[in-house]
């Protein structure tokens, strides 16, 4: 069964990484705040793992690109500059009979891939009846039915693109009534007109009395990235092609923020602008594509889960971008994002700040503003993807059953849980020793209470990759039983060897070695 056939998945994962110790509601004692959450004592060592894998990948291994940590804070002229004052807006719209708010944009999106599923399912049914013969490309190019439904969803993204590129709300919600948009929660169609939303959070910097600023949270921490080029270009010496990664939150005042950890008002990215010749976007636009892809596929959750969204609304910055996009619980959608930029923010921050942001090329002996290719992901989206790629409810051989996080090892919390088979015979201290050796290089834990199979299952549900077995015979050949999560399978080996074994499974090289 393909993961989003079951409707309850994202529900199962919610509570499922509440009571184990991955995220909590924020301020529950207070019922909560909407849209916020908290990782707890598991959460916060897989997001940990998930931001190390992606420095490295990126920081570590690519001489050319390093890292800084820019403020959250940002002096109020950056957001004039980027565009983010002005048009970092989404246009939205209300359903009078339900009083729910929607995004306008997102409603239209959603109808088209009504339609798309439509031929998605004309495509599966013919690819079954032809078997082997199946040529898709053709059928797609001659079903009538595909064809009809083909030429409806490009009609919608003309008039779409069209009306968002002139910001002509009226006619966006026209579209919307002409193409029978109900509300998805009471099916109502009586909507309001639709009205233009500014995304960012603002407050004061400094008391009132002082003529306090307003400036902002940051939407974004690429501009944190912009406003340091000539610093860290300076200061490093770097020349093109260079790149500048960071990590860190950002705000967004979104209009509906749901589906748990995918869509927040603080959430974090993680962000890298490499700083290129114009002319050459092209070229590292694609090779970024293809650096990202790789670096989702060495996580091997499932290559079928990925595929790129092209996006046809370029942002008021972009010259090409798109999204690598997940099979979430709820569908498809986007994961991360990789925008050719040009020199638009450069050249935007030198407007309005009077400086030059240039660099000079010695070989052509000239000066000129970089062009830049982004690639952007959501960190808590990076985590949505592993939790719910990784979560599986099993029926075992004996007919019990067990739910197990099956996380890459590289990214999982807890890499090996020691277990005393019981609690005397010398058994907790021996188990104690294993611990001590393996915890300088990785994360392990000990675990002495319940009984043995309730310990197992406990540790499938955090996702811990293997537990340790510590018994009588331990003490007199010094063996202990190690049991791989996903396939429970159980084999004797020495203490010496056991932990070889374990840092070799969890070991990053082996992954950054086939980027
Ligand atoms: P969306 O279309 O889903 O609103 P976006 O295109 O506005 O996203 P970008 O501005 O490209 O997103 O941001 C880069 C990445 O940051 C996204 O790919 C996503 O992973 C993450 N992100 C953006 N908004 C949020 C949010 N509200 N909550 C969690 N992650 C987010």
């Amino acid at each position: 069964m393909a993961k989003n056939d079951d409707q309850n998945l994202l529900k199962k994962i919610v509570s499922h990484a509440k009571e184990y110790g991955y995220v909590f509601p924020s301020s529950e004692i207070y019922d909560g705040l909407s849209a916020t959450y908290d990782y707890g004592q598991y959460g916060v060592e897989l997001k940990n793992n998930i931001r190390n894998y992606w420095w490295k990948a990126m920081v570590q291994m690519n001489e050319n690109i390093v890292g800084i940590d820019a403020a959250i804070f940002m002096h109020p002229t950056t957001w004039k500059a980027s565009g983010h004052v002005d048009a970092f807006n989404d246009p939205m719209i209300d359903n009078k009979d339900s009083k729910k708010r929607y995004r306008a944009d997102v409603l239209i999106e959603e109808h088209i891939a009504k339609i798309e599923a439509k031929i998605d399912k004309e495509v599966a049914k013919a690819a079954k009846r032809f078997g082997d013969d199946f040529d898709e490309a053709q059928f797609k190019a001659t079903n009538p039915r595909v064809l009809q439904n083909q030429e409806k969803i490009d009609a919608i993204n003309e008039r779409f693109a069209k009306d968002m590129a002139e910001e002509n709300f009226e006619d966006l919600k026209l579209l919307i009534e002409e193409l029978g948009i109900a509300d998805p929660v009471s099916g109502s169609k009586n909507w309001t007109e639709v009205r233009q939303f500014n995304l960012m959070f603002s407050t004061e910097l400094g008391s009132l009395a002082d003529g306090a600023s307003k400036i902002y949270l940051r939407p974004e921490t690429a501009q944190g990235i912009f406003v340091n080029y000539l610093n860290v270009q300076k200061t490093g010496r770097m020349k093109l092609p260079f790149g500048i990664a960071q990590t860190g939150k950002a705000f967004r005042n979104e209009i509906i923020a749901r589906q748990f950890i995918f869509r927040m008002r603080e959430f974090e990215q993680m962000e890298m602008q490499f700083f290129i010749k114009p002319g050459t976007e092209m070229e590292w636009y694609e090779n970024w594509k293809n650096k990202r892809i790789n670096w989702h596929k060495s996580l091997g959750m499932g290559e079928e889960n990925y595929r790129f969204h092209d996006h046809l609304n370029l942002a008021h910055y972009a010259n090409a971008a798109c999204d690598i996009e997940f099979n979430f619980p709820m569908g498809f959608k986007e994961l991360e994002g990789i925008h050719s930029r040009t020199d638009f923010d450069l050249k935007a921050h030198e407007e309005h700040s009077g400086k030059k942001l240039q660099f000079f090329d010695n070989e052509t002996d000239e000066s000129y503003v970089p062009y830049v290719v982004e690639t952007s992901i959501g960190l808590d989206r990076m985590f949505l993807a592993v939790l719910s790629s990784s979560y599986e409810e099993e029926t075992l051989e004996d007919g019990s059953s067990r739910t197990v996080l099956k996380i890459p090892s590289v990214l999982a919390p807890v890499k090996a849980a020691v277990l005393p088979l019981v609690n005397k015979d010398g058994l907790p201290e021996k188990a104690r020793e294993i611990l001590d050796e393996l915890k300088f290089s990785v994360n392990a834990q000990y675990d002495g209470k319940d009984a043995i199979g309730r310990r197992y299952r406990r540790q499938d549900a955090i996702g811990t990759p293997y537990c340790i077995t510590v018994d009588h015979q331990t003490l007199e050949d010094g063996t202990v039983t190690i049991r791989e999560r996903d396939s429970m399978e159980q084999k004797r080996v020495s203490i010496d060897e056991v932990v070889k074994e374990i840092e070799a499974a969890v070991d990053l090289k082996p992954l950054l070695k086939s980027l």
